[in-house]
């Protein structure tokens, strides 16, 4: 079998790091092509050093000469800038590119490896919640596979395989409801950053380990999940599952409802989206229905929770709402983590930014860039 070329953009991060495990527990498998970080040069050159890419990308330039010396004996190009990675998910001896990188960031790149006819094994979910239109229709025109790397979208399409002829009635996203499940607005006035960090099932990087806190990433998921599956609103309901343990649903037009099961572990929808339709051997932890004699689930509270009833309000409107949505987020949650606004600051300022960016019906990629522009202007003001 040919091995297949891998490109990990985000290779420092939560995702990128797993993904690396992946990629050490199959080598016949895999050839991995390209890593990127975006500062953390002393991670890069290790991970370099270690598996031997064909490239590796350091997004702050100022860190170039740190890693070009560090790799100066290796047989490893050495490259910077967000313009680089566009160029490297472009090379021949890439077939499928991870997006592990957070943020905005990743359209732009996301968008390069869709044009050159590269696979997406996506974990960005900004990228599709920016621009889903955009992206979904050249991956179509280019016959570029999206592959989902988020828990919960695998577990939907984990679900339809063997079922892609049959129609979507609904979906069900579960979400853990994060460190503050059950609060109400007057104890969340006051958490800070440390508990917000807090997640009780998963590890992640901080961006989303707190947009999972304001449920931000569920409404993230939400506008993912249409683009990904081609449903309406009103076909994805989100519905709280502490226990993490049914990863999402799908209920089909006769009325059954397939889910996804098993301990919250992302190298596990990390691998299927390099492998599928394979499903290779794993000695990850198997689940034991006695250690939770209680699966329980739970309405999700868009009142006290604003961001959630927000994305849905972007996806009804569609346009360029959904991409002010993300940029404010990614301002106000910069600025949480700074502890320059509290905790429903947050939410505040994503609906004030979502309300006032000027509203493009069917925007260009030019329009998406200035839209975003604006946004984070107005959600740092
Ligand atoms: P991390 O913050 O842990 O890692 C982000 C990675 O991207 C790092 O390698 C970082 O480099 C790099 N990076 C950061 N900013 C930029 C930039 N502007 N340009 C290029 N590279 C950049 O994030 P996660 O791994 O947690 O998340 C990555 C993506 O996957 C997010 O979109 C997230 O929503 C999604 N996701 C994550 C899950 C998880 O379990 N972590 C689950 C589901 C989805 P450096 O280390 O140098 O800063
Ligand atoms: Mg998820």
């Amino acid at each position: 079998m040919q091995k297949k070329g891998v490109a990990i953009l985000g290779s420092t991060g939560s995702i990128g790091t797993q993904a690396l495990e992946v990629i050490r527990a199959y080598p016949d498998r895999f050839d991995l092509q390209v890593i990127t970080a975006q500062s953390n040069a002393r991670l890069l050159i290790e991970q370099a050093k270690q598996f031997q890419p064909n490239a590796v990308v350091i997004g702050d330039e100022e860190k170039y000469q740190e890693v070009k010396d560090a790799l100066f004996s290796e047989d490893i190009h050495v490259y910077a800038g967000a313009q680089a990675l566009c160029q490297v998910v472009e090379f021949h001896e890439v077939h499928v590119i991870l997006t592990a990188l957070v943020g905005y960031a990743g359209l732009k790149p996301t968008l390069a490896a869709i044009e050159a006819g590269k696979d997406i094994a996506l974990a960005n979910k900004e990228t599709l919640v920016v621009a889903g239109e955009l992206v979904t229709e050249r991956a179509r025109a280019k016959g570029s596979n999206i592959y989902p790397v988020d828990s919960e979208h695998s577990a939907i399409f984990q679900c339809l395989t063997g079922e892609f002829h049959n129609p979507i009635e609904k979906i069900y996203l579960t979400a853990s409801g994060g460190p503050f499940r059950g609060w109400k607005a007057n104890a969340l006035k006051n958490v800070t950053p440390m508990q917000a960090l807090k997640h009780p099932n998963w590890s992640m990087g901080a961006k989303i380990t707190i947009d999972s806190a304001s449920m931000m990433n569920k409404g993230l998921e939400v506008i993912e999940a249409k683009w990904l599956f081609g449903l309406k609103a009103e076909q994805i309901d989100v519905i709280v599952h502490p226990q993490s343990i049914v990863h999402s649903l799908v209920q089909f037009q006769d009325g059954s409802i397939k889910a996804q099961m098993g301990l919250p572990d992302m190298k596990l929808p990390i691998q299927f989206a390099l492998t599928y339709p394979d499903r290779l051997k794993t000695d990850f932890p198997r689940f034991n229905f006695l250690d939770y004699p209680q699966l329980t689930f739970e309405p999700a509270d868009k009142e006290t929770f604003r961001n959630l009833q927000l994305a849905y309000d972007a996806l009804e409107a569609g346009g360029t709402k959904a991409c002010a949505l993300n940029a404010a987020n990614e301002v106000s949650v910069q600025l949480f983590l700074e502890e320059k606004i509290g905790f429903l600051d947050i939410a505040r300022i994503n609906e004030k930014v979502f309300l006032e960016t000027p509203f493009i019906t069917n925007p260009t990629y030019e329009d998406y860039v200035e839209t975003d522009r604006i946004a984070r202007e107005l959600a740092g003001l």
